[in-house]
């Protein structure tokens, strides 16, 4: 039983394979691109694809997937074999916590805070909203639920958006395209959780972003090219948006001469928000292998289709 592993940005290569012959000591695993004989090769475990990654591998069994998004190979995908996303409740708290903390630090004024201590000066600012403050959720799929159930907790009025009608209560549910104007229109929080597909690079353009309230507030933490960059920058300019917490960015990494590093109203981490563990994922890779053997379906599994 062979598996190829290709995890480079996501996790650690050596804990992850420390971690499968842990729990699979049949599982022989061979590293990209040293895989030898391509045609005994029947599980790749990837973050992103490669020229001709698949070429030759004629017994494989399942594709899965290193990270939650799969927008790095799931072009490249061979026909008639199923890929997993990796779906772990570890990262998914990681990632809620990262967003949480992104609006907390906007709604509870922290720039304003971070600037007045800077000076030495001790000065309320207006804090008291009495009415819940509205968080729109871009993408309201495994993390965007339980990001959105943290803030509920907390006291805001969660709105998740989703290509299909879904009931996400005690969030709130929009979709579609007639559901983002409306989602866009009343979001003082825009939490983006989508995944990079066809359908939704360059979703959030001057357009889009025109829509917000005055002086709403931006949070990416799924994938860069969502938001058109140059857009983002204008709207910042415009006061549109009074403030963007970025964990991804077009390009990654972002250049160090980018304008984007040195604005006052823009927080940036390098693609940290939810890191994968390779000691909870690697459990849930080996569930897939063992059901991609026994013939059972996997779990989490990938559309091609619909790119996600
Ligand atoms: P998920 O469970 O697949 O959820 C995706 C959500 O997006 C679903 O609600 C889906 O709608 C919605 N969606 C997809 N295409 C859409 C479209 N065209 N219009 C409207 N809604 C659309 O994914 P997840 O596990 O929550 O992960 C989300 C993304 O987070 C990943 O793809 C990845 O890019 C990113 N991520 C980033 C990090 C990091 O460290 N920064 C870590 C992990 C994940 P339906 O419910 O109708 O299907």
């Amino acid at each position: 039983m062979v598996l190829v592993c290709k995890t480079g940005g996501a996790g650690d290569d050596e804990q992850w394979k420390a971690e499968l012959r842990r729990l699979m000591p049949e599982l022989e695993i061979r590293d990209w691109p040293d895989i030898g004989d391509p045609a005994d090769v029947e599980f790749v475990l990837l973050f992103a694809s490669a020229p001709g990654l698949f070429d030759g591998m004629t017994g494989l069994r399942a594709v899965l997937s290193a990270g939650a998004g799969v927008d790095g190979f799931v072009g490249d995908l061979p026909q008639g074999v199923p890929a997993a996303r990796l779906v772990d409740p570890w990262m998914q708290t990681a990632m809620a916590a990262w967003i949480v903390h992104a609006v907390l630090h906007f709604s509870r004024n922290m720039p304003a805070y971070a600037d007045q201590q800077a000076r030495g000066v001790w000065r309320e600012q207006f804090e008291a909203h009495f009415e819940p403050r509205r968080v729109g959720i871009l993408g309201c799929g495994e993390i965007g639920r339980r990001t959105g159930s943290l803030l509920a907790d907390l006291g805001f009025r969660v709105t998740g958006w989703t290509r299909t009608a879904r009931d996400l209560a005690p969030l709130e549910n929009l979709h579609g395209a007639a559901g983002l104007d409306e989602l866009l229109g009343e979001s003082e929080f825009l939490v983006c959780l989508l995944p990079l597909t066809p359908e939704t690079e360059g979703l959030l353009d001057a357009g889009r972003l025109a829509r917000l309230p005055e002086g709403a507030f931006f949070i990416n933490a799924s994938r860069g090219r969502i938001v058109v960059q140059q857009d983002l920058v204008a709207a910042l300019d415009s006061g549109r948006l009074g403030g963007a917490w970025l964990d991804v960015t077009d390009p990654e990494p972002l250049p160090p001469g980018d304008p984007l590093w040195r604005r006052p109203d823009v927080w940036i981490t390098p693609h940290v928000a939810g890191v994968t563990n390779p000691v909870t994922g690697a459990a849930l890779v080996a569930e897939n292998i063992r059901r991609a053997r026994a013939g059972e379906p996997l779990t989490h599994p990938v559309d091609r289709n619909r790119g996600y």
